[in-house]
């Protein structure tokens, strides 16, 4: 989609440095962090939540869930972590294409208000 910025971080349109980075999914640090590792996992090809994604396409659901977890290792988050995916207005979906947040590195409240 030309007009999503994280199909523009996904190409390379706009220049991002990937955490880990597969054929199909890259991770990268959030712009915002709201932890001392705060990362996001994406599908390179657009959709819009994770409704989308399951519908269409979930075997490329678990490669994104499986990415998630080995971030999570890559940082080290092995006293816990959170994988969180907003949804839409009320779910605090700031940008239609589908992420993963994956959170840690302190200790995480819940719920998250
Ligand atoms: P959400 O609000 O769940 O849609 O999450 C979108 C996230 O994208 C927010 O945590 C933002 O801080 C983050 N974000 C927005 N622009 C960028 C960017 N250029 N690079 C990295 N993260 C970004």
């Amino acid at each position: 989609m030309t007009d999503c910025l994280f199909c523009k971080i996904a190409t390379g349109a706009i220049p991002s440095e990937f955490l880990v980075e597969t054929e199909h999914v890259v991770a990268f640090r959030d712009i915002d962090p709201q932890a001392p590792t705060h990362v996001l996992v994406i599908p390179r090809a657009h959709f819009q939540d994770v409704a989308a994604l399951t519908r269409d396409d979930p075997a490329l659901a678990g490669e994104v869930l499986a990415v998630a977890a080995q971030v999570a290792k890559i940082e080290g988050l092995s006293e816990g972590h959170r994988i969180v995916t907003n949804t839409g207005i009320n779910g605090g979906q700031s940008v239609a294409h589908v992420h993963f947040h994956v959170l840690g590195g302190r200790g995480l409240t819940w719920p998250p208000g």
